[in-house]
């Protein structure tokens, strides 16, 4: 028995004010339930707007897209969305920011079992000290854990990432990408195991560390040019896919997938902005 896709964008194509620029064109993808799908391509090309479309923050003028079998007409409880710059209140303990998602989330806790879950997912990210911290009392890779452990709180199926690990240094990045596979792998419970996740970056590297599959996005207008599956087993550590002879072969096909792209884009004669 097939399973139907669990997320899936449908001849999407969408522009922002202007009809003439259009920012995404015809996109199509399927996603699988419990699929990780990394998304790379050159900067401008859309991939924050396709992930703002999946969290239903912006809606397409043409086609559709869908979430567990339903049409996707704007936020939702079903899926979580961590931004690079965290989004946390600044003026709220990092617990209060969980407790505040859960709140609006209204799955019925009570302020105490609010507290609680806020606390254990804190816990879960290595933050169980620094619950009565504000955001701006924390390092950027100790904010992103927080703004990760909320996005699991809330228990939502599927985890839409946009870059989250853009603004770190390179050793913090690299637990970051380690702690976000141990939690999808479940390594620390099983109710993190198995979420779909949609995972933004302009890192080659990491899409492949991450990802069960690479989608690679052309400019002008955003489209998919490319799905690479990555063939590296599960499940994975960040230096046991580094160590992996495959690496360096996925490695490169991305980036000469990213050349191709960009230089089409300065390739004289190549039409850009064009209408759909
Ligand atoms: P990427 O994430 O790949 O860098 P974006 O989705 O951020 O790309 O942007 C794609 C295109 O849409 C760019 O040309 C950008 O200038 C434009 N764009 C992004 N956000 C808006 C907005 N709120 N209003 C108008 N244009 C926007």
């Amino acid at each position: 028995m097939t399973l139907a896709p669990y997320l899936t964008v449908e001849g999407a194509s969408f522009w922002y004010d202007n009809p003439n620029h259009v920012v995404l064109k015809d996109i199509n993808l399927a996603i699988n339930r419990g699929e990780f799908v990394a998304v790379i391509g050159p900067s401008g090309c859309g991939k924050s707007t396709l992930l703002r479309l999946l969290a239903g923050l912006v809606k397409p003028p043409v086609g559709r897209l869908t979430a567990a079998g339903r049409l996707i007409e704007g936020p939702g409880l079903d899926r979580a969305v961590v931004f690079q710059d965290y989004s946390l209140f600044p003026w709220m303990t990092c617990r209060d920011n969980i407790v505040l998602a859960l709140e609006r989330a209204g799955l019925g806790q009570t302020k105490a079992e609010r507290r609680t879950i806020a606390l254990g997912y804190l816990n879960l990210v290595g933050l169980a000290q620094d619950g009565d911290k504000l955001p701006g009392e924390l390092s950027g890779g100790m904010r992103q854990r927080t703004a990760i452990a909320r996005a699991l709180a809330i228990n939502a199926p599927i985890l839409l990432m946009d870059e989250p690990f853009g603004a770190l240094d390179e050793i913090t990045r690299a637990r970051q990408q380690d702690l976000l596979l141990d939690l999808w792998q479940g390594g620390s419970t099983d109710q993190n195991a198995g979420k779909t996740v949609f995972f933004v970056t302009h890192d080659v590297e990491e899409a492949v560390i991450l990802g069960d599959r690479v989608i690679v996005m052309g400019t002008h207008p955003g489209r998919v040019v490319r799905e690479v599956p990555v063939n590296l087993p599960r499940p994975r550590s960040r230096m046991g896919s580094l160590r992996s002879p495959n690496f360096p072969i996925l490695r490169d096909r991305l980036l000469t997938e990213l050349n191709l792209v960009v230089d089409e884009r300065l390739a004289p004669g190549v039409e850009v902005g064009a209408a759909i």
